[in-house]
């Protein structure tokens, strides 16, 4: 059977025999006590995945190798900002697991209670997430980036018992006092004051007592040693709390469920990322996002795998060191965003082709556009497969996506190939909510129940999660506020968001199709285009432009005829401004209703999850000179 065909199968399967096809799935993991029935969805949109097995998590990811794989490194830690290196085998990480568990049911945490990790790139951040799991209690896990008032709502809105934290993070050797954000933090917050756990490594000169703290390393030592017993949880108990990007609005509290998110984790390595037990896999983001969550801490362990987690910037000490990484410890797997792998572009191919790297089968690039440019640039340099795979935090896991596992379909450059198992999406039109054919666009939507994995519900506000994301159009479909195009094989071509589409004089136009014309200048590195009103074609185009480094600037007019020739004249843009950085979240993603507000001379309002507020003056002093 060829690969496509293989794929309608298995996928028409996971959508007409539901219940078979998870129930199948669902032996990947071990369960304590079988589940009664594969899915309730008797209350719709809200879907229970295998209703009433009891599982763990930890059970699953770590105990459950010990037998087989206790000696195979479960986490390569490098640190290429404090210069360590360090292996932690499936039995070590037990072992470390275990005592951070018995140290905070001694602190008094059991099953339901929420604790926040706020901690850099380092071991403990993943066996926090692990002991809590193993108790029962729920994580929410912040960025290690984020400052004090992100800090505050994410702990009034969770309302945990116990914050674990470290004194600092470094980034590109620069150090971030991460105790005295949270001293910050706490002074704004609204609940009752959590219990403060630091893991202190030494990183800072200016101490920062905060009350009541207790010292990790200290504590640990009477727990070395102890077993606690994984607490078998209900599939439907939640696992973590994690918050979206805050790209187009406040962000939301997605919560995960346990046995569904674990059976989800296990069969996307199977069937999406071809990674098996004993394979290496390294993935090149941040444990506080939901692809650290996933593919750094859940999906590669819960597989007997091992995870690579990486401290420090792709670039330093030079910008091969993550090849170097994917070929010292023959990597099978890899995965990071488009916009680092748009930044190891502009550092020249030579940094990959120095490394053999024959170990590698795939990449996976998600959280933004994958412009083609970039994709076939990467595609050559590594002589490999380069999969764009598109989800959200709400996910937890693909949407769209080609399949190293089940067999690779053809690429295409610029599309994210087809809708994984268990997915039933289309497309309708953005104002009547009519469902579109090929080749015409829409926004992206998801006929529920959402498959396992998926969240279950906004934290703390059913209703919420309801009108949120199933109230776009009559029917109670989810909504992605993606705007998209399917073509005549299938393949999605993902637009931009679906708020954020330009109308001009009648004609749609995706906010990327905009911004990947301009990407094929050589000059350009990023674009962003926003629509702003005007009176006589509904909206105009204005779009902000970031240059390559070192290269002479083309004219405005250069460019806007760019767009012209790729799209047409339909599209060129009115206001076109070359700028030195675009106004970004945390974790990368261009806040376009930003641009547009300063564009249309409102006030952008409030921007918890921005990176750097400065880039709004950037915006606005190029918009002054229109
Ligand atoms: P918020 O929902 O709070 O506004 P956000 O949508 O940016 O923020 P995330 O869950 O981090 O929060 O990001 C998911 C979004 O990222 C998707 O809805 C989509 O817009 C974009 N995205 C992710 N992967 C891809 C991809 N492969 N191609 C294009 N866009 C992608
Ligand atoms: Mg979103």
């Amino acid at each position: 059977m060829s690969n496509r065909a293989n794929y309608e199968a298995f996928y028409r399967r996971s959508i007409t025999d539901r219940e078979g096809f998870w129930r199948e799935q669902a032996a990947l993991i071990d369960w304590h006590q079988p589940f009664d029935s594969v899915l309730d969805y008797n209350r719709p949109p809200f879907a229970k995945w295998f209703v009433n097995g009891l599982t763990n998590i930890c059970y699953n990811a770590i105990d459950r190798h010990l037998a087989a794989r206790g000696e195979q490194a479960a986490v390569i830690w490098v640190s290429t900002e404090v210069d360590r290196v360090e292996e932690i085998s499936y039995r070590q990480l037990y072992q470390r697991v275990n005592a951070m568990a018995s140290l905070l049911v001694e602190m008094g945490i059991t099953k339901g209670d929420r604790v926040l990790i706020y901690l850099p790139m380092i071991p403990e951040a993943i066996i926090a997430m692990y002991a809590c799991t193993r108790i029962g209690a729920v994580h929410s896990v912040v960025f290690g980036g984020f400052a004090s008032g992100a800090l505050a709502s994410r702990i009034d809105d969770a309302a945990p018992k116990l914050i674990i934290t470290a004194d600092a993070g470094m980034r590109g050797g620069k150090v971030t006092d991460y105790k005295s954000l949270l001293r910050d933090g706490l002074a704004a917050i609204t609940v009752e004051a959590p219990k403060v756990l630091v893991i202190n490594r030494h990183l800072t000169t200016t101490p920062c007592p905060l009350p009541g703290e207790v010292d990790f390393a200290e504590a640990v030592v009477r727990h070395v040693g102890k077993e606690v017993p994984p607490v078998w949880v209900e599939s439907s108990h939640p696992s973590y709390i994690l918050y979206t990007s805050g790209t187009t609005g406040r962000p939301k509290g997605v919560q995960r469920d346990t046995g569904g998110y674990a059976v989800a984790m296990r069969a996307s390595m199977r069937h999406i990322y071809g990674v098996e037990p004993g394979d290496v896999m390294f993935t090149g983001s941040d444990v506080g996002w939901v692809v650290g969550h996933s593919y750094i801490v859940y999906a590669p362990l819960l597989t007997g795998a091992t995870t690579i987690l990486y401290e420090g910037l792709p670039i330093r000490p030079d910008p091969g060191v993550w090849w170097s990484l994917v070929a010292k410890y023959h990597a099978k797997c890899m995965f990071t965003s488009p916009t680092a792998i748009r930044l190891l572009k502009k550092t020249g191919v030579e940094w990959i082709r120095k490394y053999d790297l024959s170990c590698l089968r795939t990449l996976f690039l998600a959280g933004e556009p994958l412009d083609k440019e970039t994709h076939r640039w990467v595609s050559e340099a590594l002589h490999g497969s380069v999969v764009d795979n598109y989800w959200q935090t709400e996910t937890g896991w693909p949407i769209l996506t080609n399949f190293a596992g089940l067999g690779l379909l053809d690429l295409k450059f610029g599309s994210p190939t087809v809708p994984a198992y268990g997915y039933e999406t289309l497309l309708m039109d953005e104002h009547t909510g009519e469902k579109v054919g090929a080749n015409a666009k829409g926004s992206l939507m998801i006929k529920p129940p959402l498959p396992p994995g998926c969240m279950t519900t906004v934290w703390g506000d059913d209703a919420r999660f309801v009108e949120t994301y199933f109230s776009r159009f009559k029917e109670l479909y989810y909504a992605t506020f993606d705007y998209a195009m399917v073509d005549d094989d299938g393949y999605y071509f993902i637009m931009g968001r679906d708020d954020d589409v330009i109308n001009v004089a009648g004609h749609r136009l995706g906010t990327r199709e905009v911004e990947e014309a301009l990407c094929t200048h050589p000059s350009v590195a990023e674009a962003a285009a926003v629509g702003i009103k005007d009176d006589l074609k509904g909206q105009e185009i204005e779009a902000f432009v970031v240059l390559m480094s070192n290269v002479v600037p083309p004219s405005e007019d250069e460019l806007k005829n760019v767009v012209v020739r790729q799209i047409g004249g339909i599209a060129k843009p009115k206001f076109l401004h070359i700028v030195t950085a675009l106004p970004k979240t945390r974790s990368g993603k261009v806040i376009r209703r930003a641009i547009l507000a300063i564009a249309e001379g409102r006030d952008p309002g409030d921007l918890p999850t921005i990176e750097d507020a400065k880039t709004l003056d950037i915006i606005r002093d190029a918009v002054h000179l229109r």
